[in-house]
């Protein structure tokens, strides 16, 4: 599934962001879902393979390093990775449940984001206290490998020197001016340099930001009222687009043909949902069917490159450009939003990495490296229409000068040595999949592993893939999943218990860390048996 675009377009490309790089020389969503906490008996896993395709050189560079780096691997029956952590005896988060009883009456479900409470995590969050490289430490001094890394806000792990370098020079030297800076500057010439449409640059805090700024924007410039989302697409947390986004029963989704709007939240303005277009992903004429029925009305269609907020789901192949098509036919602004694909793909993006030119883009997550930094980029004629305020977008952190100076130093290292850190993250997500694939496969039952590049998801079903939302909400089972993350923790791999969302691997990470995490997994599910 997905496409291919080779290692060496990405280096071609990167050739140029790190050359910009150099003369310049200067991390889920939360979705609220609701999972409860687990219970029943551990499934039987088997897998099936569903990745994207692999630049050719990256499957090359990860074959060799397979060969000749895991000498422990032992040919048949159960594989032996190195340094297999043991469970800790003492393992216990004792001092979390202390802390989450601290909570109650506080804090709503313990933290700020209902993705961070009980509903993800069953009982109670686990407490963390502070990370370094690919490891994270909780409240009990438990250490575990972090595939989750913030929500895929942190593409150079936890605490990277340079990042830690970088916001220490802009705290002490004052944290706002509220006026220009050229720092600002110079990390939108980096991002000119390295996203193929980023003719003009606006920046935000968050995703959600970025995304409401681009929906004003293309109404603005178009005069039209309506937008066009997608089924299990997630675009932040206003209300034009919390629609169909949340895991429902296939029976609430309506027909395919014509999708039940399904408002995610209570308190929404109905009014802005009523233009607000849902349309199944990956499915051309359905498309073609709901662009044809609003005529002159639809001001942008809306579209994650890469599904991310139902595990990782790819575009099938052709379908990101046939959007592109049909959008630019109608008159309709195609909206990319990269807030999780940004800096992670490709350095330019899932627009480089499909080869795809929307008109407007919106970046978040990667771009910070654990700030909150988000950017609106796109093509100069749309992104003119925000100069004097025509199209209104203001925001008083905007472009704050500690976050600009941390995405400076995060694009100067993820472009560097001609982007090795992409080559590095798609070749240890390529071991890890296949390691959890054959590790299934082994232990019987029903699993795929989906993933495009560093973004992965274990998915329970029995399903060769999913496809799309529907798929998702009809045969993945999230219980098990949840389930399956939880029994990691005791032995030191840390994730995402959600089913909807997805892991990540980042620069830090390492082949030993890859080799622990599939131990752990065999340890995992050895107990639970
Ligand atoms: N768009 C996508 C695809 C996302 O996954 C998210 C968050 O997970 C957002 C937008 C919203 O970003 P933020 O949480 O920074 O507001």
């Amino acid at each position: 599934m997905g496409d291919v675009s080779g290692a060496s377009a990405i280096q071609n490309k990167n050739a140029r962001a790190g050359e910009n790089c150099s003369l310049s020389q200067q991390g889920l969503r939360p979705d609220g879902r609701l999972h409860g906490a687990f219970s029943g008996t551990l499934l039987y896993y088997s897998w099936s393979k569903c990745s994207a395709a692999v630049p050719a050189a990256v499957v090359a560079a990860s074959r060799r390093h397979c060969e000749s780096e895991t000498p422990s691997r032992q040919p048949a029956g159960r594989r032996r990775y190195r340094s297999a952590p043991e469970v800790r005896l003492a393992f216990t988060t004792e001092k979390s449940r202390q802390a989450y009883e601290r909570t109650l009456g506080v804090l709503i479900e313990a933290s700020s984001s209902s993705s961070r409470g009980p509903a993800n995590f069953g009982r109670y969050p686990i407490f963390m206290e502070r990370g370094r490289g690919s490891r994270i430490y909780d409240v009990d001094g438990n250490e575990y490998i972090d595939w989750m890394m913030a929500f895929g806000a942190l593409p150079l792990g936890h605490a990277h020197p340079e990042i830690v370098e970088a916001i220490t020079e802009a705290a002490s030297t004052g944290a706002h001016f509220a006026s220009a800076t050229p720092v600002e500057l110079e990390v939108a010439e980096m991002l000119q340099k390295i996203v193929p449409n980023a003719e003009r640059v606006r920046f935000a805090n968050t995703g959600t930001e970025a995304m409401m700024a681009a929906i004003r924007l293309a109404r603005g410039v178009t005069g039209r009222p309506k937008i066009l989302k997608f089924e299990g697409h997630y675009h932040g947390w206003h209300d034009d687009v919390l629609v169909s986004s949340n895991v429902l029963p296939p029976s609430a989704l309506g027909l395919r043909s014509d999708p039940i709007k399904i408002p995610d939240s209570s308190g929404l303005n109905r009014g802005a949902l009523d233009d607000t277009i849902v349309v199944p992903w990956n499915d051309l004429p359905a498309l073609q069917r709901a662009v044809e029925n609003h005529p002159g009305q639809i001001a942008a269609i809306i579209s994650e490159g890469i599904m991310a907020n139902m595990g990782v789901i790819p575009p099938a192949k052709g379908y990101l450009q046939g959007l592109q098509e049909i959008a630019h036919a109608h008159g309709i602004l195609f909206i990319l939003d990269e807030t999780v694909t940004g800096f992670r793909i490709a350095p330019g993006g899932c627009q480089e990495y499909y080869n795809l030119s929307p008109d407007l883009v919106t970046f978040g997550k990667a771009l910070g490296c654990g700030l909150p930094v988000a950017a609106l980029v796109g093509c100069a004629e749309v992104m003119d229409a925000l100069q004097w305020g025509g199209v209104l977008h203001y925001g008083t952190h905007n472009g704050s000068r500690i976050g600009m100076y941390a995405a400076r130093a995060n694009l100067r290292v993820l472009t560097r040595d001609n982007n090795a850190s992409f080559v590095h993250t798609w070749r240890l997500a390529e071991r890890l999949c296949e390691g959890f694939r054959e590790l299934f496969q082994k232990s019987g039952g029903a699993v795929v592993v989906q993933n495009v590049g560093p973004m992965f998801q274990v998915m329970f079903t029995d399903r060769p893939a999913i496809h799309d939302y529907r798929e998702f909400c009809q045969f993945v089972d999230r219980a098990a999943f949840q389930k399956f993350v939880l029994s990691l923790f005791p032995f030191g791999v840390y994730a995402s218990p959600s089913a909807s969302l997805h892991s990540i691997v980042t620069l830090a990470h390492t082949d030993e860390d890859v080799d622990q995490t599939l131990e752990a997994a065999w340890k995992a599910l050895e107990k639970s048996v």
